[in-house]
């Protein structure tokens, strides 16, 4: 029997998982507020042969955490999404259910952080705390070449989690570093709806960097 220290991390969190007390205090005022929301760590959705890991920073509060499936259900969602589907990358429809016919195809998506924050913004302690179940995410992927990182703490919490130098690796929309244990990291900003609503990431930009994670797919293998 293996010991405790052995035992395989799971890739996903138990949905009341209480390892940040802040979270869970949120969490907690949530399911006052919203008592017919998901309100709890959410577990990542996709193609378990999935190539390319997308990663979102934290499930937002209109939509994973009310839905229970990463960037359902908010603007967010709608531009990831309707972009995934231009790359060929879904199946089904999406109806902002997570008991709808929708999937995914080649692509996992998941959150650095799984568990919804204030004002959507982790801490750094809080996306250390959820790096084992980003890295069991990983290990759980055999065919994983490509992490897509939708802005910058996703980068930053990818380049902590294989212990590497931020400095060595800069965040810059459609960047592509090769990362030394064999997988390309690609950035994108993040299709929050203040990048959205500024101009800062427009669909073509996404789908730009998307394309980049696609070439760096077929390339590494
Ligand atoms: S953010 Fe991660 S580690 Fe923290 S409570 Fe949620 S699932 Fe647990």
């Amino acid at each position: 029997m293996p010991s405790p220290a052995n035992k395989k991390h799971p890739a996903e969190p138990d949905p009341g998982c209480n390892q940040c007390p802040r979270l869970v205090a949120f969490r907690q005022a949530n399911i006052k507020r919203h008592p017919d929301y998901y309100n709890g760590a959410v577990t990542s959705f996709g193609d378990d042969g999935a190539g390319i890991l997308i990663l979102g920073l934290a499930p937002g509060l209109q939509g994973a955490n009310k839905t229970g499936r990463p960037f359902t259900g908010d603007l967010s969602g709608e531009l990831l999404f309707k972009c995934l589907e231009t790359m060929g990358w879904t199946g089904g429809t999406n109806e902002n259910r997570p008991d709808d016919s929708f999937v995914l195809r080649n692509v996992m998506l998941t959150n650095a952080v799984r568990c919804v924050p204030p004002e959507n913004k982790p801490t750094t302690e809080e996306v250390l705390k959820c790096r084992p179940y980003l890295m069991a995410r990983i290990d759980a992927l055999p065919r994983l070449r490509v992490i897509f990182a939708l802005g910058k703490v996703a980068h930053d919490a990818t380049i902590r989690a294989f212990f590497l130098k931020l400095a060595e690796y800069k965040f810059a929309h459609n960047a592509r570093h090769s990362l030394p244990n064999g997988l390309t990291l690609v950035d994108s900003y993040h299709c929050s709806r203040y990048n959205v609503n500024t101009g800062r990431l427009t669909e073509n930009m996404l789908l730009d960097a998307m394309r980049g994670a696609q070439q760096a797919n077929i390339e590494d293998r």
